[in-house]
Formats: structure tokens, sequence, C-alpha cells
């Protein structure tokens, strides 16, 4: 099977909500579950190889965003590394006038951490987004107070696409000593990110995002803060922060998809990019009323956010066999509430309720967009 091939036979667009892994990072996994099974934790020869495999990987993870082995913490996914760099930032029982500045269109792993935070008491602080948006690095700079311990912002939002000045921000986080977090998830793999070049402290990514396995992912911390973060999870000590038996397949599987898309970057951007603008010419062909959401002049070519005027998406997605598609992150889904991004952005309830993203994968062609495209040319007239 290829990547667009599945079981429903639908196309994939959703790929800023999951992707397929890569077919020969399913083979080294399965190679890992059956043959290479200890633990790295044992003595034995067993585990050492596993700890063997462990550690390539760890280098190839490290690789992809030019940071070194020691600085990569294994966890479940990137909602737990959103969790791990807020949470282990302050002790356990602090409060005010330490606080942590936000950004409002942010992932809910993010955001919902922040709520916790402002609950037991300490101070939390949101930016102001732009229409197409951005937030302003001055904007950073005017709300920093000395109290502020750490800055998150995502890299890349995954509904908008909308790529944030990472590397102004970070130096001015840098100058007055607070921390920064990056939320990297929809940029690594994607476009190049060098947490050392940039000054990033700390920077989630998951694997499931990039062609790897889906429960894997990981938290850079920078060595130089790290002895001052609090553990998240208590116990044999292996993985800094977050202690548990280290899952060998899901983090060779990860490592290999590191070195692929490492490997390829360019080019998959490349590919994609004029994916992405053969699908808006396209779509404005067949859709003329078809607004983007996303500016093109600051966003990833991986999403697109599209408004589809008087059209409920719910209803366009739902009854849109042929084609999967979402209406935000794929978390918002669920609620049937307008999206906090579209919102945030200035976006009107219904127009929010009238947008959807598609998200593109290099191994797509023209072909499969076009007969997209006209799925979703009948499904419009159909419901309108
Ligand atoms: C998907 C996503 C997450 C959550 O990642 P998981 O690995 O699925 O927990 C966090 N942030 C962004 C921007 C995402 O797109």
């Amino acid at each position: 099977m290829n990547v667009n091939e599945n079981t429903t036979g639908a196309i994939y667009l959703d790929h800023c909500a999951t992707t397929p892994c890569f077919p020969e990072v399913v083979d080294i996994m399965r190679f890992y579950m059956e043959h290479e099974f200890g633990n790295a934790s044992s003595a034995h020869v067993m585990g050492r190889r596993a700890r063997h495999a462990i550690e390539n990987a760890t280098q190839q993870v490290a690789s992809l965003i030019g940071a070194r082995p020691e600085e990569i913490v294994f966890t479940s996914g990137a909602t737990e590394a959103n969790n791990i760099a807020l949470f282990s930032s302050f002790a356990h029982n602090e409060c005010a006038p330490a606080g942590a500045l936000l950004c409002p269109i942010d992932h809910k792993s993010v955001l919902l951490v922040g709520k916790e935070l402002a609950r037991r008491g300490l101070d939390v602080e949101y930016l102001p987004v732009a229409a197409n948006g951005r937030v302003k690095p001055e904007d950073v700079m005017t709300r920093l107070t000395a109290d502020t311990r750490i800055v998150s912002v995502t890299h890349v939002n995954s509904e908008l696409g909308t790529v944030q000045p990472v590397d102004e921000i970070a130096a001015i986080t840098r100058r007055s000593g607070t921390w920064i977090h990056v939320d990297a998830v929809q940029s690594v793999g994607k476009i190049p990110m060098n947490v050392k070049k940039t000054g990033i402290d700390m920077l989630s990514f998951s694997a499931h995002k990039m062609r790897g396995p889906k429960g894997i992912g990981a938290l850079f911390v920078d060595a130089r803060i790290a002895a001052r973060l609090r553990p998240f999870i208590y116990g044999g000590g292996q993985n800094h922060l977050r202690s548990g038996t280290l899952p060998t397949p899901l983090i060779v599987g990860f490592g290999l998809a590191c070195q692929v898309v490492q490997s390829t970057l360019m080019q998959r951007q490349a590919k994609v990019t004029a994916l992405r603008d053969y699908f808006i010419t396209r779509l404005h062909q067949r859709v003329p009323n078809a607004v983007l959401n996303t500016d093109l002049a600051c966003s990833s070519p991986y999403v697109v956010n599209v408004q589809f005027k008087g059209i409920a998406s719910e209803a366009l997605i739902s009854g849109l066999h042929q084609v999967a598609i979402s209406s935000g992150s794929a978390c918002n889904s669920a609620e049937l509430q307008p999206s906090h991004v579209l919102t945030g952005i200035g976006l009107s309830s219904s127009q929010a309720n009238a947008s959807v993203r598609f998200c593109f994968d290099p191994d797509l062609d023209n072909a499969i967009l076009d007969t997209a495209i006209e799925h979703l040319v009948f499904r419009l007239n159909s419901i309108r």
C-alpha cells in the first residue's frame, strides 16, 4: 500500500491530523517487536542491543532539529511533550508572580495546561494575534515581565499553517533570560528547524505527524536548563523527566522517519508547495467563491484553510465520503464549536463553521487533487 491507498478508498487530505507511516518505518518496527525485543534497561545482551538501537534512533531524532541526543526526552506524543514543558517549568506548589506567556490560537494541549496553571495561582498571559494568525515579537517584548518564566508559541499553526516568527521571539526571550518553548509538531521535518541556531530552550514534536508511528513524540530540552526542570513522571530514571521503559519499536520507527524526512526535506517541501499551489488554482477555478483563511505569504505549504461561504463545514465533511478532510483540529471536531483558532484571528462563528482545512503530503499528485476537488464540487452543489 502506498500513502494514497487505505481501506476506505477515500483521498486523504488530513495530514495535519495524522499521517501514514513510511513503509520502511513499519518494517523496522516489526523487526524490533518480533526479534529485538529486549528491555533497554537490562544488562544482558538483548538489553544492550535494544539500548544500542535506541541510541542510534535518538541520534536521528536529535539530528533533525540540530540538538544533542542527551537533550531528547521521549514522550507519548506532543500533547505530553507540551504538558511536560509547561508543568515542569514550575515547582508543584508555586504561584504568581511566576507565570507564562501563551498564544491564544495554539493547540489545546498548551492552552488547557495554561488554564490549569492559572487555576493553581500562576500568572498566565496571552499574546494578541493578527488577522493572519501571526504574533508580533514587539508584543512579546512588551508583555514580558521579570517574573515571566516561559513563553510558549507554536511554530506552524495546525489549522491555518501560519508560521510564527520564532527566531525573533527567541532572540527576545534569550535577552531577558525567559525560557521559550515551541510546539513544532507541524514544522519539524517539513520546514527547516535548528534549535541551537534559533535559540530555543524546549521544543515539542510528534512522530505520527511526520510519517512515523502514533504513540511517540519528543521534547527537546536544552542542556543549559535541563537541571532546572522538575520530573513529570517519577520512576526508574530513564529518559530524564519522564521515567518508564522505553518503547524500542516506536523510538526506532520515529528515528527512521526523522532520518528519511531530514534527507529529503527540501525536495519534499518543493514538491508539496507545487501541489498546494496547484490545488489552490484548481479550487479557485472550480469554486470561485472559496476564500482562503490562510495567508500564503507567511504559512507552511503543508496546509491551507478555506472558507466556503454559506456552507456548514460539518455537513460538507460528513457527507463527503470520497475525501477525508477536517474542519480544524481533530479534537475540536467532536465539540461542534467554532474553531478557537479561526475565531482567534477574527472570523465570526458562521465564517469559522464554514471553513475546512486541506493538508498535503508530497506523495500526493495533481491527478489525485483534481479528483478530490471534483468530489468536493459535487458535494458543495448538493448541499447549497
Ligand atoms: C497534533 C498536534 C499536537 C498533539 O500531538 P500528539 O502527538 O497527537 O499528542 C500538538 N500540537 C500541534 C500543533 C499539533 O498539530
